[in-house]
This record gives C-alpha cells, sequence and structure tokens, in this order.
C-alpha cells in the first residue's frame, strides 16, 4: 500500500515485519504465553539498556512516564534542565504535580553542560533532576556521560533522564552512568507504533518511590517493579506493542548493537552533508549534532540559506516523504529531518534525491 513515508522525529516508518508481529493473535496478560513472551524479551532488553535491573513495559506515551517519575521520586525538589520545548515542558509537568522545582535553562540550540548541573546540585536544595539526552525540538544531544560523571557526587539525588529519542541509537549504559530513571516512547528511534513507554529504575529510585506518599496508581513504580518480578505489567498493556517490541529486538541483535550506533551516527552525518551542499546550517550549537535527526537552521541561525519550509514540505510530501516544519518557538525557523529506527544510507538516498528535486522547484 502505497502512504506517505515519515522521516519526521517521531512517530517513523514501522517496518512490516513489525506490523506482521503487532497483529497476532491476542493473548491473556496474566496468562502463562504472555509471562513467556515477557521473561523471553527482558534479558534482551536489560542487555539494549546495559543494566542487571528489569525493564518495565508501560502502555503509555512517554509523558505518562515522565509525569510519573516527577511523581514518584521528588520529595524535596527537583531540577528540570531545560534546552527546548521537551525539557522545557517537563519543568511545567512537575510544577503541575504539585511539586517544588526550578528551571536551569540552557538556550534552544545549546547542550545541558555537566558543570551548570553540579553547580546546582551543590547547593544541597534538590533530591531529583531531570535531563533529556536528546532534545527532539532542537536537534541537541548533551553529554550525558559528563552529566553523569558529576552526578556522582551526589548520590541522593535521583537521576531522571529522558532518552526518547535516543534510546537504541547510540549507547546509553544506565546502570554504569548511574542513571535512577531511564525511558523512551516507542515510537522513536525503536521504530514501532506509538502507545508504550519502556523504562528502568535503579534500586534507589525504587527504595525512595517506596517512601513517597501520593505517588498515584496507574504509574506507581513500586507497582512496575512488583509485576515485573512475574513478568508482568500492573494493568493490561498493549499485547501488539509487547509481540512487536519482540520482533524488533530480533531485528537489533541481528544487526548488533555497536553496527546499530555507527548506522545512526553515519546516516545523521548524511543529512547534515545534505544540508551543506544546500547552503544550510544547522541550529544546534557545533559538537552536539543528534544522531537520531537533524535540525536544520531556517533563518534562526545568522548565516544560512532560507527557504519557504511549508512549500518545500509540500513539493516533498507529493514524492511521497513527510519532513518535519520545526517545532515550537523555531517552528519555521527551522526544519528537520529523521533517520531513526530502520533506515539505511539507501533509504535515505531516496529521501535526499526527493530533497534535491524539491529544492530545484524553490
Ligand atoms: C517525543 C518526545 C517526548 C514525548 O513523547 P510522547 O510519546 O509524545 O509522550 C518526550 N521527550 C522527547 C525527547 C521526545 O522526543
Amino acid at each position: 500500500m502505497a502512504h506517505v513515508k515519515l522521516h519526521i522525529p517521531g512517530p517513523v516508518e514501522v517496518s512490516d515485519k513489525t506490523f506482521q508481529a503487532f497483529r497476532k493473535p491476542m493473548i491473556g496478560h496474566r496468562g502463562q504465553g504472555f509471562k513467556d513472551l515477557y521473561a523471553k524479551i527482558q534479558p534482551q532488553l536489560q542487555q539494549l539498556l546495559y543494566t542487571k535491573q528489569l525493564v518495565y513495559i508501560s502502555t503509555s506515551s512517554a509523558w505518562g512516564v515522565m509525569e510519573g517519575a516527577i511523581r514518584n521520586l521528588v520529595a524535596k525538589k527537583v531540577l528540570n534542565c531545560m534546552c527546548g520545548a521537551f525539557s522545557d515542558k517537563w519543568f511545567d509537568v512537575s510544577k503541575r504535580c504539585g511539586k517544588d522545582a526550578e528551571a536551569l535553562q540552557a538556550p534552544w540550540g545549546s547542550p545541558i553542560r555537566a558543570e551548570a548541573v553540579d553547580a546546582k546540585l551543590a547547593t544541597g536544595q534538590f533530591d531529583a533532576l531531570t535531563v533529556i539526552h536528546n532534545e527532539t525540538s532542537t536537534g541537541v544531544m548533551s553529554p550525558l556521560a559528563e552529566i553523569a560523571a558529576l552526578k556522582k557526587k551526589y548520590p541522593d539525588v535521583m537521576f531522571i533522564v529522558d532518552s526518547v529519542s535516543s534510546m537504541t541509537a547510540t549507547k546509553i549504559e544506565f546502570d554504569a552512568l548511574g542513571i535512577d530513571v531511564l525511558l523512551a516512547g516507542t515510537q522513536k528511534a525503536f521504530a514501532l507504533p506509538p502507545g508504550t513507554a519502556l523504562f528502568v529504575c535503579s534500586p534507589a529510585a525504587l527504595a525512595k518511590a517506596a517512601t513517597i506518599k501520593d505517588r498515584g496508581y496507574y504509574f506507581d513504580f513500586v507497582e512496575f517493579q512488583k509485576n515485573a518480578e512475574q513478568s508482568m505489567t500492573p494493568s493490561t498493556p498493549s499485547i501488539g506493542h509487547v509481540y512487536a517490541l519482540e520482533s524488533k529486538l530480533e531485528d537489533i541483535f541481528a544487526e548488533g548493537l555497536e553496527a546499530r550506533y555507527a548506522r545512526h551516527q553515519k546516516l545523521a552525518g548524511m543529512t547534515r552533508a545534505w544540508a551543506a551542499k544546500h547552503g544550510f546550517v544547522l541550529f544546534p550549537e557545533a559538537g552536539f549534532e543528534s544522531v537520531t535527526l537533524t535540525c536544520i537552521s531556517n533563518g534562526a541561525r545568522p548565516g544560512g540559506r532560507v527557504v519557504d519550509v511549508p512549500k518545500l514540505q509540500k513539493l516533498v510530501k507529493d514524492q511521497g516523504f513527510l519532513i518535519d516544519g520545526g517545532y515550537g518557538k523555531i517552528k519555521g525557523a527551522t526544519f528537520r529531518i529523521s533517520n531513526m529506527g530502520d533506515e539505511t544510507e539507501a533509504t535515505m538516498n531516496q529521501l535526499y534525491a526527493a530533497l534535491d528535486n524539491a529544492m530545484k522547484q524553490l
């Protein structure tokens, strides 16, 4: 069936193999069949996230778990590191959950700096910290390893990391980095349909959650752990997603993790080269460009080319591809091209050909 192929930064293109798995006949979520399925994929999920902890499956989008992390882990005050639309919104979520929260704002296009986080945590005011590894609105990857290294000085501060648009595309060693909660939605680099999130908690996070009142019901992390110990989820999960995940993990380990990381790196580099070839400059600060998507300046930065982005999008869409026209306050002043999921050099070259063709008509 012909369709417009998604090169927006989520949801992304879902393969036929994944959809075949997704539409398997239903099973009961308290039966042995489901337990066997979850138990089968658990070691692969642990390998993927470099952890000995149990990985949880949440039937929600990523925001559910992001809000859950705030509700489960913040008793005193949370430091929300902000550098784009998604990370900025997390501060709003903290306040809406009734938590004491402070913003650590970096300019859009810049990463979160480890030294800035360190200076804030040194005040002793905080018991939790949120960081978005790959800020999808600006195409910026923050230096997670550097932040993690300094964060180790504050073992009582819960380290909550959103890797929604980077999980599986680059190495994130949960245990070694000392992260307390790591989460992602399936519609980004996993290339599964939207509707499920995956996350993992440290023993410290589980111990802290157990002390927190009013952590809610649907996203109670203690319940996720209890159920995961039995290879189950707290409530009825999207079982189609679990089958799709089983299929996707086969793909991921057949390719190999290092090869998968290298592929994302290479493809993002190809998109940056395409942008340079056409006289565009990139929106992210040099050295912090994402490996899963490219955020191209269209007037947001000095010096680069400026085009009619809606027209570019239409010309590309007429050839069967959807690209993104920029997000939040930089909509139109940037546009974004995703290479996350199952893309290859060949499929990206098809997109660049369509983009080249569109550029001739602008
Ligand atoms: C997409 C995205 C989200 C929101 O995910 P939902 O699945 O819509 O809840 C959060 N953070 C980042 C970095 C994202 O890219």
